[in-house]
């Protein structure tokens, strides 16, 4: 084989490599990276699958898929990486991973404030950071705000989940975004002054600590309760507390997202904004926020029976952006108050 015939075929071999990634545009195919677990946006994928013929490659992951992302660079296979909260879309945004969509139909579904300006990234459903206090021990109606928690009244009977964990940075974030950095540090030495036990454990840990007497009060995302009640073991640990939305006569309890974004050079776009747009549909939202006993992020899609038996509640309409600026400022702030020690 001559010097230049071995060229060629070389040539030849490197871009029938690339083929797969180009002509994958028309195979009828999108490839997910998600971080949410199977049983929740599997049924969804199906529906998708059966309305359009369009197949559904997913890779499920508790944890490395933004690197992955990064590691593939321009390569990767992914179109879109499926998450929760707002830091983990924030931080691939921040890497270069993400390119923007901004469809009128997805702009017409999701709220301003749960969406990048530029379209990097949408919400697709919404969770409360909310309080849980003990049904026995505290009076409803005692606590209202997030500003309570630092009432001298609370010593000893809060529980928190570590202070640096990404649900508490980001609500750590909202008082700041609110009150400024000073006063919400206060705010946060008030908390750590009034806390039961030093943070430890998740956020379903805080309310099986109220069930056993450890604490009267604590913080949580609300879809936890729905879980909690779907679990015969834990389902005493939900029905020893009531549900506190915080700041309804103020600004509105914080709230997160689980969210998407479309990778910086999707292989197959238009079925990746297909996808996109699906998931905000009406029904597509209302199976989501259920499977997760989470929010639909859509404007009047109505949420399931066991979340509307809490009532409604509004949310805090500060960006979510904004919040995901603030986390840097809010793990030094946790590091100053030594909340975790
Ligand atoms: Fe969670």
């Amino acid at each position: 084989m001559s010097q230049l015939t071995r060229v060629v075929l070389t040539l030849a071999v490197l871009s029938c490599a690339w083929l797969p990634v180009a002509g994958a545009q028309h195979s009828g195919e999108v490839n997910i990276y998600s971080y949410r677990q199977p049983f929740l946006v599997e049924p969804l994928f199906e529906a998708f699958t059966r309305d359009t013929g369009i197949k559904v490659n997913v890779v499920f992951a508790r944890e490395g898929l933004v690197e992955r992302l990064a590691q593939e660079g321009r390569n990767s296979p992914a179109d879109l990486l499926l998450t929760t909260d707002i830091g983990v879309l924030l931080d691939a945004v921040k890497a270069g991973l993400a390119a923007p969509v901004g469809t009128p139909k997805l702009e017409a579904a999701v709220p301003a404030q749960y969406r990048d300006p530029e379209g990097l990234w949408y919400g697709l459903t919404v969770r409360a950071r909310i309080i849980v206090t003990a049904k026995d021990r505290v009076t409803p109606g005692a606590i209202t705000r997030y500003e309570d928690l630092a009432s001298p009244e609370l010593k000893g009977r809060i529980c928190t989940r570590s202070g640096k964990h990404l649900y508490n940075v980001a609500l750590i974030g909202s008082m700041i975004a609110h009150h400024g950095e000073a006063e919400a540090e206060q705010w946060l030495r008030g908390v750590k002054a009034n806390l039961a036990q030093r943070p430890q454990g998740n956020d379903r840990a805080q309310v099986k600590a109220i069930t056993e007497g450890v604490c009267d009060v604590a913080i949580i995302n609300s879809y936890y309760m729905g879980a909690m009640l779907a679990d015969p073991e834990q389902r005493a640990w939900a029905e020893s507390v009531n549900i506190v939305f915080p700041n309804q006569d103020d600004r509105g309890t914080h709230v997160n997202i689980s969210g998407v974004l479309l990778t910086q050079n999707p292989p197959n776009h238009d079925n990746a904004v297909r996808l996109l747009e699906f998931l905000t549909d009406d029904q597509a939202q209302e199976i989501y926020a259920e499977s997760n006993n989470e929010y639909p992020v859509k404007p009047g899609v109505k949420a399931s029976a066991l979340l509307s038996s809490w009532g409604d509640f509004e949310a805090d309409e500060l960006p979510l952006a904004k919040i995901a600026e603030l986390r840097g400022d809010a793990i030094r702030m946790v590091d100053r108050v030594g909340y975790d020690e």
